[in-house]
């Protein structure tokens, strides 16, 4: 057979531009840190404060937080493993429920402020366009844990004001007004399906506002509850694919389908025990199956990240620090996900999301704040005063209702509370 020398000398040549473009391909791994330069994450959940607070009782002129090898998360790892922005978690115990849980928040509150404050590496924003203008790592403030608030809508504006910019609406117990993951930990209000018409009210609140709604943690139907409820895209801010590992913390395909359509975002963490389920090797391919699963179910715009860095003691081999995002983006281009896709991942997708949350509250701006208060006989908490109505004053003696206690003051606490008859 005659063959064409010009179709040979063609074929020759695209032979040769491809291996030679195949020699300049950069190896995948730089290929990941050059990614990064470009497009520094946006973490979603980070526990440092917790173990500043078990460690240190928040004394922050005992450390240097620039080189702490006591935990995962220092600057110079944050700042090898190319974070850009960071929620920093505010989290106090639920067993401090119905206790002194806010007194707690706002010293977590406190030292992340001063942290963020006292490092020049650092810098606290509360906005979206705060983390895209930073130079720095920018630090932002999630709670983790609706038992925060005690129940009370006037709590949720005051964090918003001090820059809370997400609250998870549920730790490890449930509170009055939503129901948790996780059964058998503790046993409040153990009743509950869900949301109750409060809980409603306190994510209509949190639109409201524009704080971020994040419902890691949360049971399955609180989940979907709040994704019928929210006008704004919401976020689970540290949670993985139930179908990879049936765990209650993950996040099951339903969930995902109806998050693709709110627009918002799961943030896949690394905690080993919902990655894996019990397996014996947990590496960084067992956190990208998690990442291949949900782009199938619901595409690569509702994937970030949230290490839960410091929150948890397992992590997978090779990502055992906050120095170690690299190494996963590596994997990710390795299977092929495209530099788009995971600069959605690393932030842009968690931006979209905030910048929407912003301009829900931007459109409710003739909307008035929510005055309403919890009913008492749901928060079933002998601490709570209820000042309202209280009965009328005897001749020495001024009974106040603590909910169903009741406890008889032989002087009253206070000149107010003398004046004969309340309306
Ligand atoms: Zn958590």
């Amino acid at each position: 057979m005659k063959r064409d020398p010009m179709k040979l000398f063609l074929w020759l040549l695209l032979v040769i531009s491809d291996v030679l473009a195949f020699r300049k391909e950069k190896p995948v791994g730089e290929r990941a840190v050059e990614l990064m330069k470009k497009a520094p994450l946006i973490d979603g959940h980070n526990d440092l404060p917790l173990r500043l607070r078990i460690l240190y009782q928040n004394r922050l002129s005992k450390i240097n937080l620039k080189i702490l090898n006591t935990t995962r998360t220092n600057i110079q790892k944050l700042q090898s493993g190319h974070v850009g922005a960071q929620f920093w978690s505010v989290y106090v115990i639920c067993s401090a429920q119905n206790k002194d849980a806010v007194r707690l928040t706002l010293e977590q509150i406190d030292v992340v402020k001063r942290m963020c404050q006292s490092y020049p590496e650092l810098e606290l924003v509360n906005t979206s366009q705060g983390i895209a203008d930073s130079k720095n790592i920018a630090c932002l403030i999630g709670i983790e844990g609706g038992h925060s608030i005690d129940s009370s809508l006037a709590t949720l504006r005051m964090y918003y004001d001090l820059g809370v910019r997400y609250m998870t609406l549920t730790h490890t117990c449930n509170t009055p007004w939503a129901e948790s993951s996780s059964k058998q930990v503790h046993n409040f209000y153990p009743n509950l399906n869900g949301l109750t018409s409060f809980g409603k009210k306190v994510v209509m609140e949190m639109n409201r506002l524009g704080m971020m709604i994040d419902l890691s943690h949360t049971s399955d139907s609180t989940a979907r509850m709040a994704l019928q409820t929210s006008r704004a895209p919401v976020i689970f801010s540290h949670s993985s694919a139930f179908f990879v590992c049936n765990h209650p913390r993950n996040v099951p395909d339903d969930i995902l389908q109806s998050l693709e359509r709110n627009k918002g975002i799961v943030m896949v963490t690394f905690y080993t025990k919902v990655l894996a389920c019990g397996r014996k090797v947990v590496n960084v391919t067992t956190v990208a199956d998690h990442f291949d699963h949900i782009k199938k179910i619901a595409g690569s715009k509702s994937i970030g990240i949230g290490g839960d860095y410091d929150g948890v003691d397992q992590f997978p081999e090779g990502l055992e620090d906050v120095s170690k995002y690299p190494a996963l983006i590596e994997e990710l281009l390795r299977r092929g996900w495209t530099e788009s896709e995971l600069t959605g991942v690393l932030r842009e997708n968690f931006l979209r999301v905030f910048k929407e949350v912003e301009k829900v509250r931007n459109d409710s701006r003739s909307m008035n704040e929510n005055e309403d208060e919890i009913p008492q006989r749901e928060v079933q908490n002998s601490c709570r005063l209820d000042l309202r109505n209280p009965p009328l004053r005897t001749s020495d003696t001024l009974p106040i209702s603590f909910g169903s206690a009741s406890v008889q003051h032989a002087e009253p606490e206070h000149p107010l509370l003398a004046i004969t008859s309340w309306k």
